[in-house]
């Protein structure tokens, strides 16, 4: 295969980088995760502008340029995708600080954009889309970084993220849930958390979670359904006695969240609303919805 970097199309094993590159020793970068879905019309990358506006936005927030446009950067995923002739697909656009200097002097090095395209399952399991996933309330917490800058999809903002999915996974579990500094449920490690109680969804408000676009995307699902969706504040006993629990995120889309911390949610699988909300999901993004 072969990976857009800086400018030009490259093949796959060629598309490196020194071990002196700035990001690689201080973590400040931006990246996306984007996906394609086959559909009809042949293969088409879901909401493909609104995470290149996110990835612009992150790069703002960080101080960082980006020596592209948005369109050029556009053209690049699909020209990823294109050219390595996939139907489906998850892509990955980064920009990343050069090996030009050391230091944390970051501002005369040079902005770097790979785009990566490969194929890729589901992020937390084919067969978890329908039994749904063991989470762990995690001992980490979304940190000050998190909660001044998770409007930015940065990589040093993933530090807590792996330390808690390790944890989870360490305790036997599949996802971790972060809660914010005050103890209220932030999201999982690289998902969004949604869940159902009495008919009504409700999702954390974004002071310490990632905007996420599928977030966006199940709350407008929901709404034209004419289910209820509220953003609030949830404690972690909310979501042990809630009928229905699931994480949203490009690389999850829309996973059933069936335990957290060793307690049943609601039927202890994956509940109507959610398998609703994951069917209106999949039509979405494969071309299938009326609008
Ligand atoms: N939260 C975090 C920390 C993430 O990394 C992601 C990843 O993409 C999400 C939420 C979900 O966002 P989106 O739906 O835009 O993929």
């Amino acid at each position: 295969g072969v990976i857009w970097y800086d400018g030009r199309m490259v093949p796959w094993r060629d598309a490196q980088t020194h071990v002196l590159t700035h990001t690689l020793h201080y973590g400040m970068g931006v990246f996306e995760g984007v996906r394609a879905y086959p559909t009809e019309r042949g293969p088409a990358i879901f909401r493909l502008a609104d995470h290149t506006r996110r990835l612009f936005r992150s790069a703002h927030i960080l101080g960082m340029n980006i020596p592209y446009t948005p369109d050029e950067l556009n053209a690049a995923q699909l020209a990823a995708v294109r050219e390595n002739g996939l139907t489906g697909a998850y892509l990955r656009p980064m920009c990343f600080f050069g090996p030009e200097g050391m230091g944390l002097r970051a501002d005369n090095l040079q902005v770097h954009v790979i785009v990566a395209a490969w194929e890729w399952g589901a992020y937390l399991g084919a067969e978890n889309l329908e039994r749904g996933i063991r989470v762990k309330t995690s001992s980490y917490s979304r940190h000050h970084v998190n909660v001044t800058m998770c409007k930015a999809k940065a990589n040093g903002n993933y530090m807590n993220s792996m330390m808690a999915l390790h944890e989870a996974l360490g305790c036997g579990c599949d996802e971790a849930l972060l809660l914010d500094t005050e103890g209220y449920v932030a999201e999982g490690s690289g998902e969004n958390f949604f869940m159902v109680y009495d008919g009504v969804i409700y999702t954390p408000e974004l002071t310490s979670a990632l905007d996420g676009i599928t977030r966006r995307t199940i709350m407008t699902l929901a709404e034209e359904v004419g289910i209820p969706v509220r953003e609030k504040r949830i404690t972690r006993d909310e979501v042990y006695v809630a009928d229905e629990a699931f994480f949203t995120g490009t690389a999850a889309e829309v996973t059933p969240i069936r335990e957290l911390d060793g307690r049943s949610i609601g039927n202890g699988g994956r509940g109507p609303v959610t398998e609703r909300l994951q069917g209106l999901y999949f039509d979405v993004v494969q071309g299938r919805h009326p609008k």
